[in-house]
């Protein structure tokens, strides 16, 4: 296309910005740049993933935590200039844009990666390459023969082009990237790069001046629900694929909102928040899992949302206006994603539990929980039985049960993270 690279040498690109954001259909992945800069994209079905190469680049290798589709962002240089970039996703996906958008409005140059999920697609988990490479200054890799090009090929034309970005340093290279027609480079056998292991949040209801439930036995919810945050904080630990961080490893009270904060501040791949009810009606027990929705489920699950919320009253918060600050959020459209995901998390939780534990009727339900607000972190709240029924409670006190959920609810942390590993409720 009569592109011309610039002789040995060439000034690199500086990435002023690297960030994610979340869209109600994708997540897109966005580098601000000193210059427009050659790239290839690739996808990945083992594990999901999508590898991003970048030539005539400096980054400095920071890592950013996961949003929307995306677990995480990791570098890795793999020669001057050469950056691969790897971003594990939440499962398959398929690449709806990969371009580089030209200088404008005052604006630097762009990359911008556009991301859906691909399941329910007929080509869910084909493999997408989108760009090709120069080849590196100092040849390390070897071009392999022209594979079917029409298939390996896809995505829409990257638009960069034309009279405005003529003359700017690094404008020939954005036709380069453009030439959808080359061969894709092999992937070079190399180690993976070292991905940071998606942040579990488990938040131990209530605490403090604020007990919770009461049990007909006098536990209090709030030593059982820190109790079993600490026994599948280990259980997570042990399995060495999360990170864990508890919103409290103590007896205190802690405001519903800043609860959900941490799990936002931290960069959360997911946010549990563990409680025990109790109702008036003693013959009432079994598990139930609640999502966040602008209108509850049922008007039982409104009303338990009432009696959770109301944990910031107990710890001499002003309550009025929570209802006001859920609606607000619920108003983002990028929570609509969150909350599919926290539906798909919420579902398997049930389908891993081990068939020993007892569920209420209709046990996924959703209404406006305090707790569940963190913008982009898929959160849950999973009620694990009632202390108002004198087994479930007996239970819920006991070691051994709560290792068992715990077991349950690792499953289903396991299924959400790589899709097929989940175990089914049997
Ligand atoms: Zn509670």
């Amino acid at each position: 296309m009569g592109a011309i690279r610039p002789p040995a040498s060439p000034v690199l690109s500086q990435i002023l910005d690297a960030r994610l954001g979340v869209h109600p259909d994708k997540t897109r992945f966005v580098l601000e740049l000193t210059q427009a800069i050659p790239f290839r994209v690739q996808t990945q079905s083992s594990p999901y993933s999508v590898v991003i190469d970048l030539a005539d680049v400096a980054w400095g290798g920071a890592m950013l935590p996961g949003r929307g589709l995306v677990l995480a962002v990791a570098s890795d240089n793999m020669a001057p200039g050469r950056v691969r970039l790897v971003l594990p996703t939440t499962g398959p996906v398929r690449v709806v844009l990969a371009e580089i958008i030209p200088p404008r409005d005052g604006r630097p140059p762009r990359f911008i990666l556009d991301l859906a999920p691909a399941s329910g697609t007929p080509h869910a988990g084909a493999p997408q390459t989108i760009g090709t490479l120069p080849p590196p200054l100092a040849p390390q890799e070897p071009v392999s023969p022209p594979p079917e090009l029409a298939a390996s090929v896809t995505g829409p034309q990257p638009s960069a082009n034309g009279p405005q970005s003529a003359g700017r340093p690094g404008a020939g290279l954005v036709v380069a990237a453009a030439s959808l027609g080359r061969a894709p480079l092999p992937p070079r056998p190399k180690p993976p790069a070292k991905v940071e292991l998606p942040l579990i949040v488990i938040d131990p209801g209530h605490g403090g001046q604020d007990p919770g439930a009461i049990a007909g036995n006098g536990t209090y919810e709030k030593d059982i629900t820190l109790a079993m945050a600490r026994e599948l904080r280990r259980q997570l630990l042990a399995s060495k694929r999360y990170r864990v961080v508890l919103t409290r490893d103590k007896d205190i009270f802690i405001p519903l909102r800043d609860r959900a904060a941490v799990a936002r501040d931290q960069g959360a791949s997911l946010f549990i928040s563990l409680h025990a009810d109790s109702i008036d009606r003693k013959q009432v027990r079994g598990l139930s899992i609640y999502t966040l929705s602008e209108k509850a489920s049922d008007r039982e699950a409104e009303t338990l949302a009432q009696r959770e919320n109301r944990a910031d009253a107990l710890g001499g918060l002003d309550l009025s206006s929570q209802p006001e600050q859920v609606a607000n959020i619920l108003i983002n459209l990028s929570q609509r994603e969150k909350m599919n995901q926290s539906r798909r998390f919420a579902a398997l939780v049930l389908t891993s539990l081990d068939k020993a534990i007892a569920v209420l009727p209709s046990p996924l339900r959703s209404a406006g929980f305090g707790v569940l607000t963190a913008p982009d972190v898929p959160s849950v709240l999973v009620e694990m039985g009632y202390l108002s029924h004198t087994k479930d409670a007996k239970l819920l006190t006991n070691a051994a049960h709560r290792r068992r959920m715990a077991a349950s609810l690792v499953r289903a942390v396991d299924g959400y993270f790589s899709p097929g590993a989940g175990r089914k409720r049997s």
